[in-house]
């Protein structure tokens, strides 16, 4: 059944629509479009000058479109009269591959072909921060060990219970929301979904943290290590595969509850792991984050290695219960369609070769890590993770319509970034 946003528009009170795209570096673009004039763009889409965002596309390109889903459609809770709906984009009447959504679209359809679904559950870690960016916007949220702090989530109980109604009111079936590790972190927990169905509402969830933040004179940030010396924001990833209605994991008679598909998934994840670090660790900051020292809390919450476990927070993939796996290594910078994008080709992957995860390992990994000689490290830095996505014969070949263009793009802003000179630079080596 077709959606017809016109009449949608009419029966909804909605007086503008977001025509909205995530470019290959997370960003959001939009246009707003007047109700009157949806009924043509929904079949034509919204043009855009694709080389204006992240697309690897020049001046000398044609127009691209988005071309919104229907079934993306979400009221804004703060702003109703304005319809959000996540695009398509189409360059010459064709998808453009190297596109985040359609790079998840063509995975998904992938998984489809064998009758295989995969569904996700993410946990968007964000700080509430000054306007100005410069500190934590809570000066009374000191504790050494904030994590669950009551009091501190209190003092924001009317931006967190303003985003909570609201994914109340979406039918997202939120759940629980609390303080985190660091000061001035929050995360709030939605129900897993298809995997689309998550990625559109991540793009969402982060516009709306954002937009409900500054209507409280505040400011939402995701990035992965934003203070040094306080947790970062992770974006935990639970994954689960389903055949119809059954869970593809789950072997109750098995060791770690994994069925042999759920072992050889995880073996291709942890294969591609340190190439995946570049999708989902994708920035310069999202190093300081992993392989980071201790915080002040005593634990990064973050993986180091390229390990797997039961229920133990100390290794890039637990396993909390044999019906999924989370995912421990994505940041809050993570593309919210490459990430599961690059986590079910790695698992397809994994699949296809029979891909021995080996033993899981029980160790406490911040403190005994280095009893395990043979574990892989993940990358140290982003330059190491894009080489390392360069040399994945698995990964390059499995997203080949996208992984060039985002290369691309982010060697070039590794290259902007080295060009930077920094304090420390200029501290450690002015009287060498
Ligand atoms: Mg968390």
């Amino acid at each position: 059944m077709t959606i017809n946003l016109a009449e949608t528009a009419k029966e909804k009170g909605i007086k503008y629509f977001l025509i909205s795209y995530t470019d290959l570096f997370g960003t959001q673009r939009a246009k707003l479009v007047p109700a009157s004039a949806i009924g043509p763009m929904q079949e034509s889409g919204a043009g855009f000058a694709g080389f204006a965002s992240w697309l690897d596309m020049t001046p000398a390109d044609p127009d691209i479109f988005g071309k919104p889903d229907p079934a993306s459609l979400i009221q804004l809770p703060w702003k109703p009269e304005v319809g959000w709906l996540a695009a398509d984009i189409w360059m010459n009447d064709e998808p453009v591959a190297a596109s985040p959504r359609n790079a998840l679209k063509e995975q998904i359809a992938k998984a489809a072909g064998q009758g295989l679904q995969m569904k996700t559950g993410v946990e968007c870690e964000f700080f509430l921060i000054l306007p100005d960016g410069s500190a934590i916007s809570d000066p009374a949220d000191t504790q050494s060990k904030p994590c669950y702090d009551q009091q501190a989530l209190m003092r924001r109980y009317d931006v967190i219970t303003e985003i909570c109604d609201a994914m109340l009111e979406l039918g997202w079936q939120p759940y629980q929301n609390d303080h985190e590790d660091a000061n001035g972190q929050f995360e709030m927990n939605w129900e897993y979904d298809d995997a689309l169905v998550t990625a559109d509402r991540q793009a969402f969830f982060k516009f709306m943290v954002k937009s409900i933040a500054e209507k409280h004179g505040l400011r939402a940030t995701f990035m992965p290590k934003p203070f040094p010396t306080l947790t970062g924001n992770g974006c935990h990833m639970h994954v689960s595969l389903w055949k119809g209605k059954d869970n593809a994991f789950v072997d109750a008679g098995s060791p770690s509850g994994l069925s042999a598909t759920g072992l050889s998934f995880i073996g291709g994840l942890l294969h591609s792991a340190d190439g995946i670090a570049a999708i989902s660790n994708p920035t310069v900051n999202s190093y300081k984050r992993i392989n980071a020292p201790d915080t002040l809390s005593g634990a990064t919450w973050s993986p180091s290695s390229v390990t797997w476990t039961g229920n133990n927070r100390t290794h890039m993939i637990r396993v909390p219960e044999g019906d999924r796996f989370e995912f421990r290594l994505a940041d809050g910078a993570a593309n919210p369609y490459l990430l599961p994008a690059a986590v079910l080709a790695a698992g397809l992957d994994g699949m296809a070769h029979s891909r021995d995860p080996g033993p899981q390992l029980h160790i406490n990994m911040y403190t005994h890590g280095h009893t395990v000689a043979d574990a892989k490290k993940l990358p140290l830095n982003l330059l190491d993770a894009l080489r390392s996505l360069e040399a994945s014969e698995t990964m390059m070949s499995a997203m080949a319509g996208v992984l060039p263009a985002y290369l691309k793009l982010k060697y070039a802003e590794w290259n902007d970034y080295s060009r930077h000179l920094t304090q420390w630079e200029r501290d450690a080596t002015l009287d060498c």
